[in-house]
């Protein structure tokens, strides 16, 4: 037996909303995970500067998981001077964890990126993914991340706890159409984002003073 399973969900969470949260606990319970470990990304590869600072982003996350026992902040690539790449952040958490399965959580979109990202074939020797998805949307058909797909899918979460790494895992989440993108966009724009964030996220943004202009 190598362990329960960890699961990591990386991201900017440029401010975590309710879409990250709901996804985590459900993967969580649904997968029976030990853990999801949120991991704030430093400075994204694949996107421009976020909106707030790593320290904003991080007391955000705090703030947002406080009262959830199994969600958890992971501040290492935080720590860690230059871009956030994924798969050095595996490679430090395979040290720690030895042959404990270690599950990526990816969304769809996340997902069909994969094969742009630093050394993709390597993440998947380091981690199992989970492909968080919408119920009935469609997964890729077509190209690198198709292929890999077919050839490691796995089903049902034993598959996960049966090797450290390896299996591409499909799971279905409930669809909350939240994006933080959409979010900035509301507080630069002097609306509110009640209800798509937690009240202490938000009370956050509101004391810094956050997302103000875009
Ligand atoms: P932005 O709008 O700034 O791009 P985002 O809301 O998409 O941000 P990220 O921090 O970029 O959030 O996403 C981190 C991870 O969370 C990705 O794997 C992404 O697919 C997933 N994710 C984002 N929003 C949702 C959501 N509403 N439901 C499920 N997963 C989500």
């Amino acid at each position: 037996m190598n362990g329960t399973p960890i699961g990591i969900y990386g991201g900017t969470f440029d401010p975590i909303h309710f879409g990250h949260l709901r996804t985590a606990v459900e993967v969580q319970e649904g997968l029976q995970l030990n853990e999801v470990r949120f991991v704030p990304a430093r400075i994204p590869p694949h996107r421009a500067d976020p909106g707030a600072s790593p320290e904003d982003r991080l007391r955000m996350l705090a703030a947002a998981v406080a009262d959830t026992p199994r969600l958890v902040v992971d501040e290492r690539e935080l720590r860690r001077p230059g871009p956030s790449f994924t798969v050095d952040t595996l490679r430090t958490l395979r040290a720690e964890v030895g042959s404990r399965p270690l599950c990526l959580v990816l969304g769809t979109d996340a997902f069909l990126g994969l094969p742009t990202w630093r050394e993709p074939e390597t993440i998947l020797t380091l981690a199992h993914i989970i492909v968080v998805h919408r119920p009935g949307a469609q997964l890729p058909t077509a190209g690198l991340a198709a292929r890999w797909l077919r050839e490691h899918q796995g089903h049902g979460r034993d598959a996960l706890a049966e090797q450290p790494a390896g299996v591409i895992l499909p799971y279905p989440v409930t669809a909350l159409d939240i994006s933080a993108t959409a979010i900035r966009r509301l507080l630069a724009t002097g609306q509110s984002p009640r209800f798509l964030l937690p009240h202490a996220v938000l009370t956050i943004i509101q004391e810094r003073g956050l997302y103000r202009k875009e």
